[in-house]
């Protein structure tokens, strides 16, 4: 793998030229899902595939472009395409939801970058896709200061109709306390909780969800590999669920497929 100012270089290069794929990921309905269910959302996941080096992980090279401040760029590649791709599943009659990823300096105020929100949301009017479809992710764990300097924006994407999840919940020092304070619709319980197999994890994962309910967010489960994963999200209460033994991430053209009630092929490698 190149060093990281080359590959910081050779990303922004593949930005350019939007080279810089989306997959997405379906989301279900964990009440409802059986191997033929319809997705009620899919997450849009980045991918870049080196010119010379091949697949670099999302986990490397969104470090990257935040480190060096243009993880902003990517983003909004993102909601282009995903958000274009939405509208054409809805045009086709498919109402699928959307969740974007965002970190928390998408809603600092910077006077180098555009301003976050309001490309969401002019992109949203020109699509013409109702805002109740649109999640977006806070990717990072959500400290009490960062939550205060984000509240403005989070405000304005809200007010707007559009939902705002706390994604990894339980991967950081995440709290149920922080859980009571925070104003979101949606939180995701990161894949490290639902694949434990003790006692200890299922009393967590309840706990969230009690908080959550009454405070009238959904919960995600992610990572869900196997039906055992199935089974814990299940009997903790998660209303939603993502992972693998579901759906992998995959082009679009995999979603249409799905959409359409066809079989799937195989995207072991998303
Ligand atoms: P995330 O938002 O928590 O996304 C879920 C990650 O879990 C994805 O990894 C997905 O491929 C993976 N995953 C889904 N189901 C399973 C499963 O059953 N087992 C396992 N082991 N993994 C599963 P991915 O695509 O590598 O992305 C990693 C992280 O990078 C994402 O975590 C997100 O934080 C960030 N990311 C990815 N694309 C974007 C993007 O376009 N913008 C931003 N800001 N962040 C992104
Ligand atoms: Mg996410
Ligand atoms: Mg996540
Ligand atoms: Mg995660």
């Amino acid at each position: 793998m190149p060093n990281t100012p080359l590959l910081a270089r050779d990303l922004r290069s593949a930005l350019a030229e939007k080279r810089v794929e989306v997959f997405y990921q379906p989301i279900f309905d964990l009440a409802t899902w059986s191997p033929i269910a319809l997705p009620v959302g899919v997450e849009a996941l980045s991918r870049w595939r080196h010119r010379a080096v091949g697949d670099v992980p999302p986990s490397r090279f969104i470090q990257i472009a935040h480190d060096r401040g243009f993880l902003d760029e990517v983003d909004t590649h993102v909601v282009t395409t995903a958000g274009w791709q939405v509208g054409a599943w809805r045009t086709a009659g498919h109402e699928v939801g959307l969740s974007i990823n965002a970190a928390a300096i998408h809603f600092l105020e910077r006077a180098d970058a555009p301003d976050y929100v309001e490309i969401v949301l002019a992109h949203l009017r020109a699509l013409r896709i109702p805002p109740h479809l649109l999640t977006v992710e806070i990717i990072e764990s959500p400290a009490p200061q960062f939550i205060t300097e984000m509240a403005d924006g989070l405000a304005r994407l809200r007010e707007a109709g559009i939902a705002i999840s706390v994604d990894d919940f339980g991967a950081g020092d995440t709290t149920l306390e922080m859980l009571e304070r925070l104003d979101v619709d949606e939180v995701k319980i990161d894949r490290s909780l639902i694949i434990r197999e003790d006692a200890e994890s299922d009393e967590i994962i309840s706990a969230v969800v009690e908080v959550a309910h009454r405070r009238g967010m959904r919960v995600v489960a992610e990572g869900i590999e196997t039906p055992a994963h199935l089974d814990k999200a299940r009997r903790c209460g998660c209303d939603r669920g993502q992972g693998f033994l579901l759906a992998r991430p995959m082009p679009a053209a995999g979603v249409d497929r799905l959409l359409a009630g066809l079989p799937l092929r195989d995207y072991s490698a998303g």
